[in-house]
């Protein structure tokens, strides 16, 4: 199981992604970051995506 910590992101935001590849983390992410932080899609640029993706860490729970 990998996760991702919106607030690791910077986000003042409790929300965790949670999946079983990056690419589902990503798409959660992205999606969450779409609906409860106004983002929009041409915010996800690659140097945000890179970054978001080096904030995943694996976890057992
Ligand atoms: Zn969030």
């Amino acid at each position: 199981m990998l996760k991702l910590k919106c607030k690791d992101a910077g986000f003042d935001c409790g929300f965790v992604v949670k999946g079983k590849t990056e690419d589902e983390i990503m798409q959660k992410a992205a999606e969450h970051a779409m609906k409860d932080h106004a983002m929009k899609p041409e915010d996800m640029t690659p140097e945000m995506k890179e970054k978001i993706r080096k904030l995943i860490h694996k976890s057992w729970f």
